[in-house]
């Protein structure tokens, strides 16, 4: 994330129903906007703003359920989303085995989340603006 958010300790956060609850330490990685198919098919929405960390700093309570896909990139990514609420929470992908990357929306506070890149702009929707400041 932007320097702003260097000084925050922990983040926190979960699914719809509280069945899955997360909390991070240390600092957040890249932080985009995925604008991919298989992002919007798993969310339902136009991209997934998502921010990566590594999985040392991440302690996950209660069972995530994985769907595992080619993302458009052609590596498997898998997502992760709590079975009772359906609610997704973080993906992984086998390019990057170290980390993980969390769905913004899942935290207790989403305006901690800056998003620095729109990434698979070219799959973005006519009807999901992309801010132009947000290069790859
Ligand atoms: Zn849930
Ligand atoms: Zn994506």
């Amino acid at each position: 994330m932007t320097s702003e958010n260097k000084g925050v300790k922990e983040m926190t956060g979960g699914c719809a129903c509280g069945a899955v609850r997360y909390t991070i330490t240390g600092d957040p990685g890249f932080s985009f906007l995925c604008h991919c198919r298989r992002c919007q098919q798993v969310t339902g929405t136009g991209h997934a703003p998502g921010f990566k960390v590594d999985n040392k700093d991440i302690t996950i309570t209660g069972q995530l359920k994985s769907y595992d896909v080619p993302s458009d990139s052609g590596a498997m990514a898998s997502h992760k989303f709590c079975p009772e609420c359906g609610s997704p929470v973080i993906s992984a992908t086998e390019r990057f085995p170290e980390a993980c990357s969390v769905y913004a929306g899942s935290l207790d506070d989403p305006s901690l989340y800056k998003p620095q890149a729109a990434i698979f702009r070219e799959t973005a929707q006519p009807w999901d603006h992309v801010d132009p400041e947000l290069l790859d």
